[in-house]
């Protein structure tokens, strides 16, 4: 077998060995990231929600200190109405006082609004924390069970990282990075044997002409049809007989 190609079978074992390691976390990591997803999203609407709160505090706060000097104001027009010296001057404060009880009216009603929306937005930012907590324990726990469980197989993955970097350091640049490119478009899958004439990963039929020149030529082949390079493994040949 071409010297580059058994390198390149020797990174796959090692790469299967790395997921087959990787995938014994189970969901964990999909779970973290979901429940980390849920957790951000939450402590976001509590933001804005707050954010909010607070602006309608201020409004309201606002608001009724304009309620207040316009009391005062229509206060200070109703003793004027003891000191008018005419009709005329009568109706002018007349009508000053009419248009600060109307005012007066649409700034109440508008206080009114604003408390409720306070309260509305209080009962919110309640319940968003309260589920924020949860998500929050919740983040815990599984970030806690994945950590026990990558250093159940931190040795391992050592291990196999140690020997990995051995074949790299050994197999061609440009064929790895074309074996790196083919795993990750392939399922993890980049070098396979030609199991039963077929290609071990697509499992396409292989001309027998063709098998034959992968089993014994010292070039490296790949599957037409999946682009992944193929070895010839001699109990594969053993089965066809
Ligand atoms: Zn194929």
């Amino acid at each position: 077998m071409n010297a580059q190609l058994k390198l390149l079978v020797e990174l796959q074992e090692i790469d299967s060995q790395l997921q087959r390691l990787e995938a014994t976390k189970g969901d964990l990591p999909v779970r973290e990231r979901e429940v980390r997803n849920k957790r951000d999203a939450l402590k976001n609407r509590l933001d804005s929600l707050q954010a909010e709160l607070e602006q309608t505090r201020k409004d309201r706060v606002r608001a009724n200190s304009e309620f207040e000097s316009l009391k005062d104001k229509k206060a200070k027009y109703q003793k004027q109405l003891f000191t008018v010296r005419n009709n005329r001057e009568y109706d002018a404060v007349t009508a000053e006082i009419e248009l600060a009880e109307k005012a007066l009216e649409d700034l109440e009603t508008r206080i009114i609004a604003l408390m409720e929306r306070e309260d509305q937005l209080s009962k919110e930012v309640e319940r968003v924390s309260e589920e924020l907590k949860v998500a929050e324990t919740e983040l815990e726990e599984l970030l806690k069970e994945l950590n026990e469980k990558s250093a159940q197989i931190e040795d391992q993955r050592l291990r196999l990282m140690h020997e990995r970097e051995k074949v790299v350091m050994q197999a061609d640049k440009s064929l790895v990075a074309s074996y790196e490119r083919i795993r990750r478009a392939k399922g993890g899958l980049a070098v396979v044997p030609v199991s039963k004439g077929a290609c071990g990963g697509c499992f396409t039929q292989i001309p027998p002409q063709r098998a034959l020149e992968i089993r014994s030529s010292d070039r490296i082949y790949t599957c037409e049809v999946c682009g992944r390079y193929l070895y010839w493994k001699d109990d594969t040949f053993s089965d066809s007989h």
